[in-house]
């Protein structure tokens, strides 16, 4: 059972030698053999339990990290060496890592436990973890549905207690999303806020590194430990990392936007009704004052979302060609099948789509019409938020326009299954952070995200404000 609020109960547990860490490892691993039919690792690590006993030792004596003790299960497109990386892809299923991420370094080096690899969607392409060549994931919460993507691996092990914390990924919403149907928060930082490094890449001005948790507090102290510049990503920012943890407690006044255009059309009355509910009780609040804004550009941000990542996609994915490393159809002679084999074969169908998408707007003839005009947009979408947060501190919105969908149910149709990131990739295309936050549930038990928005490298409002949700 697990006998904690946040880790730092947790750890003044240990301490007190009210849980032992060995115990509480094991009760990780009992779960997730117990559980293994939501199917949210792909790897469970055996050596956790050995890791256990060290980092019990350290805080016995005092010597022991921030993390210390934490159990924290990875997303699998982050490299940890010599251990599994397949993406959950076909492609490198039998690939392991030549070295260790720095996002997974930092929880090391604070003594958390790593304790396996999540399953996601294939390359982190889609909403619903449906293209993970490992199977479905399960939602916790109800079986029959999906528990969102691409990270929902990530999000299904902490709903359903399988870990303390998890990382994902958000390229266009693959962390808030999954959170919001799993009933757990989820941070998306800002791009540039955590070191890329390790990270297999999907489109790479987009992807984020970030934490799930069941509780606020985790999420502001393991972000403390991620955020930073990292020399070995040079798109990571020299921009002081505050102490999220103790921000929590700060009390300012928040002026918080509400975009009309995220409460129209298409968002369902349950979802709509549960949000505005929030709203209302916390207008009473008199450090928070609501207003209403507008981002008019929001409704091209799927297709300007879906244009730039597959280009950059297809870019990225030239790389599995069956000669460096990972799957290669062997059975051809000449080297140009070869590729082709190795390519038809490796992908799954989402990938692929994506690939012949991306190569599509990126094509000599299109790339104008598409590309350029695409890039473009994204300046506009980007304007958009930068004039909001003249105005105020933190824009609140729904995180998907529905809840949990029944597993089947959209992916016969990819534009339907795009559409659910309605209010998701902007944020990404802005570069800005979210997070989404449990609000509640719908009349089938379904529960019910709330996204907070933030400027650049304001993650620290952003924790404040849910705190006080
Ligand atoms: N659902 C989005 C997509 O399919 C987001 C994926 C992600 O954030 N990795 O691209």
């Amino acid at each position: 059972m697990i006998q904690y609020k946040n880790h730092s109960e947790k750890l003044i547990k240990i301490k007190s030698k009210e849980i032992s860490l060995i115990e509480n490892v094991q009760y990780f691993l009992d779960r997730i053999e117990a559980k293994k039919d939501i199917n949210a690792y792909n790897f469970v690590f055996d050596d956790a339990l050995e890791q256990a006993k060290i980092v019990e030792e350290k805080i016995k004596n005092d010597s022991a990290g921030k993390l210390a003790g934490m159990v924290i299960a990875v997303k699998d497109v982050l490299s940890i060496k010599d251990k599994p990386l397949t993406c959950s892809s076909k492609m490198l299923e039998n690939f392991n890592s030549v070295y260790t991420a720095t996002a997974v370094q930092k929880l090391i080096d604070e003594d958390a436990i790593i304790i396996g690899k999540t399953n996601c969607d294939e390359f982190a392409m889609g909403s619903s973890n449906e293209n993970s060549a490992f199977g479905n994931v399960l939602n916790p919460v109800d079986k029959t549905r999906v528990p969102g993507g691409s990270s929902g691996g990530s999000a299904a092990a902490v709903a359903a207690n399988l870990c303390d914390v998890s990382l994902g990924t958000d390229t266009g919403g693959s962390i808030r999303q999954p959170a919001s149907f799993c009933g757990i928060y989820g941070l998306k930082p800002t791009y540039g806020r955590v070191s890329r490094y390790g990270l297999t890449a999907f489109a790479s001005s987009f992807d984020s590194i970030g934490p799930f948790a069941n509780n606020v507090e985790d999420v502001a102290l393991v972000l403390s430990v991620l955020a930073g510049k990292d020399e070995l990503d040079s798109t990571s920012k020299e921009i002081d990392v505050p102490n999220y943890s103790t921000s929590l407690s700060k009390t300012e006044k928040i002026k918080i936007g509400i975009p009309q255009e995220f409460f129209g059309e298409g968002l369902n009355e349950e979802v709509k009704a549960t949000i505005e509910n929030k709203i209302n009780s916390l207008s009473k609040n008199e450090d928070i004052e609501f207003v209403d804004i507008h981002l008019p550009h929001n409704q091209y941000s799927i297709a300007t979302y879906y244009i730039l990542t597959t280009a950059e996609a297809s870019a990225n994915l030239q790389r599995y060609d069956g000669v460096r490393y990972g799957f290669r159809d062997s059975e051809q002679s000449e080297l140009d099948d070869m590729y082709t084999q190795t390519r038809t074969k490796g992908f799954g169908n989402e990938v692929k789509r994506r690939i012949m998408l991306g190569t599509y707007v990126l094509s000599s003839g299109y790339y104008d019409a598409y590309y350029t005009k695409a890039q473009k947009v994204r300046r506009l979408i980007k304007e958009d938020f930068e004039k909001a947060f003249e105005k105020v501190d933190v824009i609140l919105t729904p995180t998907s326009p529905f809840t949990a969908f029944k597993i089947g149910e959209k992916s016969s149709d990819p534009l339907e299954m795009y559409l659910s990131d309605i209010y998701t990739t902007a944020v990404n295309l802005a570069g800005i952070p979210g997070i989404s936050i449990p609000v509640g549930n719908d009349s089938n038990g379904l529960p019910i995200g709330m996204q907070l928005l933030a400027n650049q490298f304001n993650e620290e409002i952003l924790l404040q404000t849910a705190k006080l949700f």
